[in-house]
């Protein structure tokens, strides 16, 4: 028995592990990403609170804080723990882009920051939103957790806005197990994130040593053999208590641990950025073909925002918009907990968590429609290199079948 991951994460060697070389992992991101400068965070979560920190410092008068409907719940736990309120907007029908019409009508005097966000590796539209942002007097923060690699015209993601934000978490890309990065096109700014990092991530030995032993499972662990352990067994019991919160991943808990990155990690993570652009070249080969192969069945596979020319995003799923929900769970029920690496990006838009232990109360101003829709129909197919070619047709045609059931029923 095997189990493909959801994501297709950048497997670690044995080599990678080595206690000794080059520490500078900024340094090396900055070369590869063609920017002055990348601080190195511990999670993407505390690059957001960092970012926020900052922003507030600069425009005091300013609490709220206007992101998707549909985006990971540590962004809401960012903003809460910042002190700030948190807005959700609708997105644009059938994308993954903020709707500028609710946008505008979301922004104002105490509008701090606006977060554009990357999705699954999906470029999506930066400069519609932060013209709507600045117009209000707002920043813009550029949410490329999932799309480390990702860029627009050649430039990376991030310089569009203020700050940009990724993530170096499992199943992300590149992984330290947890870690984050602040990028930023404006000096000041730079220059501020790195003045208040250290206050805000001092050095924490014990959660050092906790995340180093995270890596060393990662590393043992990120393999078709150790991640139905790992993976797939807390997934079903997770699929067999109907709770899809947990099976998502989105079962988070209210604290975020704030630390420096320390040498070891950093190393790892250089070793392992030399491996990241051709992961991500062929996982765009395997994207482009099998996003042919989907359409042609008639699947629509999202792709990278339409309004944005150039755009080229990282691929570490497929993403089908069904078109209606009740064909998507359909399919969700047959395939989630098989091991072929079917699961959902999240559980539901922001405002429809069931209250758990993270204790974040999120309410909808609004209907919220888009962003309803697309949460229901959606369904993400792994762009592991593991599944292969006949492993792939085998899931296709399993996704046909499904569908002629319900079609049919
Ligand atoms: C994962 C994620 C984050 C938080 O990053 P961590 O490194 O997991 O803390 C923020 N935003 C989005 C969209 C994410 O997917």
């Amino acid at each position: 028995m095997t189990e493909l991951p959801p994501t297709a994460g950048l497997p670690l060697r044995a080599g990678d592990l080595l206690p000794w070389g080059d520490a500078d992992l900024e340094g090396h991101l900055a070369r590869w990403l063609g920017v002055p400068a990348v601080q190195l965070t511990c999670s993407g979560t505390a690059a957001l609170l960092l970012a926020l920190q900052v922003l507030r410092a600069q425009t005091p008068s300013r609490d709220e804080v206007v992101v998707p409907a549909y985006t990971c719940r540590l962004v809401a736990l960012a903003v809460a723990r910042a002190g700030l309120r948190l807005r959700l907007c609708d997105l644009a029908p059938g994308t993954l882009d903020l709707h500028l019409p609710a946008l505008q009508a979301l922004c104002g005097p105490r509008t701090l920051a606006v977060l554009p966000t990357h999705l699954c590796g999906l470029v999506t539209d930066v400069a519609g939103p932060a013209a709507v942002a600045r117009a209000a007097g707002a920043w813009v923060i550029e949410d490329a957790a999932q799309a480390l690699g990702a860029r627009v015209a050649g430039q990376p993601l991030g310089l569009q806005g203020d700050i940009g934000l990724y993530s170096l978490a499992a199943g992300k890309g590149l992984t330290l197990y947890e870690g984050g990065l602040l990028v930023s096109a404006r000096p000041a700014l730079r220059a501020a994130l790195r003045e208040a990092g250290p206050r805000l991530l001092p050095p924490r030995p014990a959660w050092e040593l906790r995340r180093s032993l995270e890596l060393l499972g990662y590393a043992a662990c990120y393999r078709p053999r150790g991640l139905r352990w790992v993976y797939g067994q807390p997934l079903r019991r997770a699929l067999a208590h109907d709770d899809r919160v947990a099976a998502a991943g989105d079962d988070i808990g209210a604290d975020i641990p704030l630390h420096a990155v320390g040498r070891w990690r950093r190393r790892v993570g250089v070793r392992a950025l030399a491996r990241l652009p051709a992961h991500w070249q062929a996982a765009e080969q395997r994207w482009q073909q099998r996003r042919n192969r989907l359409m042609q069945a008639g699947l629509p596979v999202l792709g990278d925002s339409p309004a944005v020319p150039a755009a080229q995003g990282v691929r570490p799923l497929l993403l089908l918009a069904f078109p209606d929900a009740g064909l998507r769970d359909a399919l969700l029920q047959r395939l989630w907990g098989a091991g072929l690496g079917v699961s959902l990006p999240f559980a539901a838009t922001l405002a429809d968590y069931p209250p758990d232990a993270a204790g974040l109360a999120v309410t909808a101003e609004g209907p919220l429609v888009h962003a309803r829709v697309l949460a229901g129909r959606l369904l993400a197919i792994t762009n592991s290199g593991w599944l292969d070619e006949p492993g792939f047709e085998a899931l296709l045609a399993q996704l046909l079948e499904g569908l002629g059931r319900v079609r049919a029923g």
